[in-house]
């Protein structure tokens, strides 16, 4: 027997007890005559004493103890003179009896706290002893309980969690797919999913009528900070259902993952349509948990003589209340560089500040009275301390350029309360996206996402802005400021099917040799049925207020895609080449 309790466990009420634990070597100190050792398992820390005078050998031998050291400890439980209220174990100590090295450990290359003096690639390297810290292990612990609670709610719904396969064909719609080079079928290759999508609602075309699957799913992009070339889905499909089941169902869900596990009831969910967002915050998943909507200006402000205005197609800006006395010149010049930086690009900002003292202040008095300011000012329903920025520009550039504004100036006034969630739906989102390198009609969410029924009529059209204008069954669910699952109703008819792959610029051939399979099911008795994704690594990182989804993938990959534990991906070698048929271009090529 290597324990019969973790080091998380003894309290007060286990006085005397002998006890066997199992553990590493936290720490320890040399105090005179005693040795204590912290010992550490999953469950938390409990203090081990040895004493020179019950036993000098016994000490001598702790005393050699490196930290990481893997140990067993016989002894019994006593209370300890000087107690730590911060540790749940604090008010006992261990009476060390004996001592068995389990296995020793070298000295690790940054130090097991809560604070490590590791950086990120020393820590990913050693990704073992990282875990053993806590805030790491935490989250993986945290990430179990959501896919726990969600298992249990789903189920307790009738959902069914059903396996899709990851040897799949590949697709070139969406992102790039991972490939895998079948041996047995030589030169042809299979792909890894980027989503069960079309396997999920072939299984409502097998009747299995509610699904779900936490599954991996693998897209072939190159990193942003907050992407992983694989990643985790809750997965969901359901069939006989509309839009507004779909919604209450996972608006279900995640009151409920709130609830159980954070004990935060969230509120009912607003939906806001796609065009609104954009309108009023700039971005398709707006962070609602400060309110500064965008306010268009173009009528107002234009042909009144300042030629930047005068030639934009949207003048538009935001009201930061209560700051215009205090932001100084510094601070506008600032936020000007700010939005001048080509990640934002704009050309420049403009402010109007209406003081406490009422009076007004701003970069184009030249253009516009006081009066006419203050009457603006009327309009807008600003208050004294408020203070205006103003962007202008092209439609689409300068709305979202106001939505990263409004972004970093929530963020700079501290508008957002930390442990809020401000969940909601974005929906009727454009079912096409035209390209402009390819000159072609993308789908906005994927090709099997249907038309919301009042607009199929436009489908006909062969006007690219009638096409631009059909709006899709789908939705994202928003936290925060992240999107955190999307979905949407599914066309079930094969002929519309056919239509919306047409549209996206598929022929008849290639429409039947990539997706021949879901069309031939759909000429079987397809129900009508949607359904909707979760990111659980997303969904978990916004429920702890992170923003880093890496912190909850046990072994995520680097930005380079590369995971520096096991050194992957790394060269075949030759007889594993030739087994597949690969002959690589050049050496260099390894
Ligand atoms: N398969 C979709 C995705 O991965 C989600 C869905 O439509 O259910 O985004």
């Amino acid at each position: 027997m290597y324990r019969n309790h973790t080091c998380g466990e003894l309290r007060i009420a286990h006085l005397n007890q002998e006890v066997l634990l199992s553990g590493w070597v936290q720490s320890s100190r040399n105090l005179g005559g005693m040795t204590f050792i912290d010992l550490r398992d999953r469950y938390g820390i409990t203090q081990i004493v040895f004493n020179m005078e019950d036993d000098e050998q016994l000490c001598m031998s702790a005393r050699k103890l490196g930290r990481e050291y893997v140990i067993q400890i016989n002894g019994i439980v006593k209370e300890r003179s000087s107690k730590n209220a911060n540790r749940p174990t604090g008010d006992i100590e261990i009476q060390a009896q004996k001592l068995t090295i389990l296995n020793a450990s070298q000295v690790p290359p940054f130090t097991i706290e809560d604070e490590s003096d590791g950086g990120d690639e020393l820590r990913m390297k050693y990704r073992y002893l990282d875990i053993r810290r806590n805030p790491v292990k935490e989250k993986i612990l945290f990430r179990h309980n959501v896919a726990l609670e969600t298992r249990k709610y789903l189920s307790s719904l009738d959902f069914t969690e059903i396996e899709t396969p990851y040897l799949i064909k590949s697709t070139p719609e969406g992102a790039r797919d991972f490939v895998v080079p079948s041996r047995m079928n030589q030169g042809q290759f299979y792909a890894l999913p980027q989503s069960p999508q079309t396997f999920k609602q072939i299984l409502m075309v097998a009747g299995m009528d509610r699904y779900f699957q936490i599954v991996r799913c693998f897209r072939d992009e190159d990193l942003r900070a907050d992407r992983q070339p694989e990643f985790t889905q809750i997965d969901c499909e359901m069939a006989f259902v509309e839009r507004e089941d779909i919604l209450n169902t996972f608006e279900g869900l995640m009151k409920h993952l709130f609830q159980s596990i954070l004990h935060v009831n969230l509120p009912d969910f607003q939906r806001m349509s796609y065009d609104d967002a954009l309108k009023d915050y700039g971005i398709d998943k707006p962070d609602l948990r400060f309110d500064m909507k965008i306010k268009h200006l173009t009528e107002d402000l234009k042909a009144h003589g300042f030629p930047v205005f005068d030639s934009a197609e949207l003048v538009c800006g935001i009201i930061c209340k209560g700051i215009a006395d205090s932001y100084s010149n510094k601070d506008i010049n600032e936020i000007t560089d700010w939005v001048k930086r080509p990640q934002i690009d704009a050309k420049g900002l403009v402010y109007i500040k209406y003081n406490l003292d009422g009076s007004i202040k701003s970069s184009v008095g030249k253009f516009y009275s006081d009066e006419f300011l203050q009457n603006l000012g009327k309009k807008l329903e600003v208050e004294p301390g408020d203070m205006l920025l103003i962007l202008a520009g092209g439609y689409d550039k300068t709305v979202k350029q106001a939505g990263e504004l409004r972004l970093e100036m929530g963020r700079r006034m501290k508008l957002i309360k930390e442990g809020e969630f401000k969940a909601f739906w974005v929906v009727d989102f454009p079912l096409l996206e035209w390209d402009e390198d390819s000159q072609r009609f993308f789908a906005m969410h994927h090709p099997f996402t249907s038309p919301l029924p009042q607009d199929l009529h436009k489908l006909n059209s062969t006007d690219r802005d009638v096409l631009k204008s059909i709006r899709a069954a789908a939705y994202d669910m928003v936290i925060n400021g992240a999107e955190v699952g999307g979905g949407s109703i599914r066309i079930h008819d094969r002929a519309l099917q056919s239509q919306n792959f047409k549209l996206l610029g598929f022929s008849e051939e290639e429409a039947e040799a990539q997706f021949g399979f879901l069309l031939g099911a759909f000429e079987y008795g397809a129900p009508p049925h949607g359904g909707i994704a979760f990111g659980l690594d997303r969904v978990c990182a916004i429920m702890q207020g992170s923003t880093s989804i890496r912190d909850y993938i046990a072994f995520p990959k680097n930005n380079q895609g590369r995971d520096t534990m096991i050194d992957g991906p790394s060269p075949l070698d030759q007889k594993q080449l030739d087994e597949l048929g690969i002959a690589l271009r050049s050496n260099e090529a390894k």
